[in-house]
């Protein structure tokens, strides 16, 4: 998965501008400024509730277009004391999508940095961490049942071409009872890089302070099953055929990483859905002030919000988990 996303010459992230209606897929924030504006704002309004700490520091993990903060940035411009002091941090693995990111932010006052991993942070400010459709992107290994026990599915090479196949010895692995019992074939998935990330993140903001949004697919309540795909051209496409040419990623398991932000010491709200969420938020109230100010686009602004908020659409397959310090009070969209 991270070669074929991440590869320096041929991966899917690294030599191709995959996000918007002319890319393979599209996102939220590309969708409607709202989700920008209102994710910005979520942020101003948790740390003014912790008291304004010092010396904030707001990531995004896997910026895509730079259109979230491009969006919430603006929503900000009103609360110059959170901008003030704010450090302002990128972590972005594509050099190509870096490029992208700065010139989308390229008339922006506030200073910003950019990183290739969440560990060249240091972890020593109340952090704010915003991340739409990233830990979808990380790579998840897969276990499936069979009468030896748990084998892993490893991908192969038959001929030209690659295919899946099963480690032949079994993994000894403590599968968790909520789970159900697995019958034969059943498939366990699992996401160590996603995991440890949000334990990580987790145990910042609870000793720092601060707050993180997590938005992406996913499922709240543990199973089995196999949630790997390749999307190509806003189509699914094979996983192995082109490496490299089709994006690849997992649902999101937030029963687990709602477990790993706790291991870090830190309180979880949801996962809820993206449209519970953008209702809360009062999506409603600012749909109707941005169509009466651009008539003409009425009714696209509409259609745009009902995308992000049905859940036929992508107000319930996609999911908000908020990771907030212990003693935190409700965050806002909860
Ligand atoms: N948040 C954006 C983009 C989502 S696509 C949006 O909502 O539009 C995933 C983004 O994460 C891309 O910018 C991709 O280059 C980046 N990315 C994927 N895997 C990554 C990793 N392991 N480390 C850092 N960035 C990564």
């Amino acid at each position: 998965m991270t070669l074929a996303l991440h590869d320096p010459q041929s991966g899917f992230y690294a030599t191709r501008e995959a996000i918007g209606a002319g890319g393979h897929f599209i996102t939220a924030p590309e969708i409607s400024q709202i989700f920008g504006e209102f994710l910005g704002l979520w942020c101003a309004q948790v740390w003014q509730v912790q008291g304004r700490p010092a010396k904030p520091r707001l990531v995004e993990l896997g910026p895509g277009r730079g259109v979230l903060m491009r969006d919430a940035l603006r929503a900000l411009r009103g609360i110059h004391d959170f901008l003030e002091g704010l450090e302002l941090l990128f972590v972005e693995a594509s050099p190509e999508f870096e490029q992208i990111q700065r010139k989308s932010l390229v008339d922006q006052k506030i200073s910003m940095r950019w990183v290739r991993h969440w560990s060249d942070i240091d972890q020593d400010r109340p952090l704010f961490l915003l991340a739409n459709e990233f830990l979808d992107a990380l790579p998840i290994r897969q276990f499936v049942m069979t009468e030896r026990g748990w084998c892993e599915r490893v991908v192969t090479e038959s001929g030209d071409a690659l295919s899946f196949a099963l480690a032949p010895i079994p993994t000894p692995l403590v599968v968790p009872a909520e789970r159900g019992t697995a019958a034969q074939g059943a498939v366990l998935e699992v996401s160590q890089a996603s995991e440890s990330l949000v334990e990580d993140i987790g145990r910042t903001i609870a000793t720092q302070g601060g707050g993180a949004l997590f938005i992406d697919y996913g499922h709240a309540s543990q199973g089995f099953g196999d949630t790997l795909q390749a999307v190509a051209r806003h189509k699914h496409a094979d996983i192995l055929s082109a490496p490299g040419e089709a994006d690849i990623s997992a649902h999101v398991d937030f029963a687990a990483l709602s477990e790993s932000a706790q291991r870090g010491g830190a309180r979880v709200w949801g996962p809820i859905g993206q449209g519970d969420f953008l209702h809360a938020m009062g999506i409603e109230t600012r749909m109707r002030k941005l169509a009466t100010a651009n008539p003409t686009q009425s009714s696209d602004i509409e259609e745009a919000v009902a995308r992000l908020t049905n859940p036929e659409d992508m107000g319930s397959l996609f999911k908000v988990l908020a990771v907030m310090p212990p003693n935190a009070p409700t965050p806002p969209g909860f």
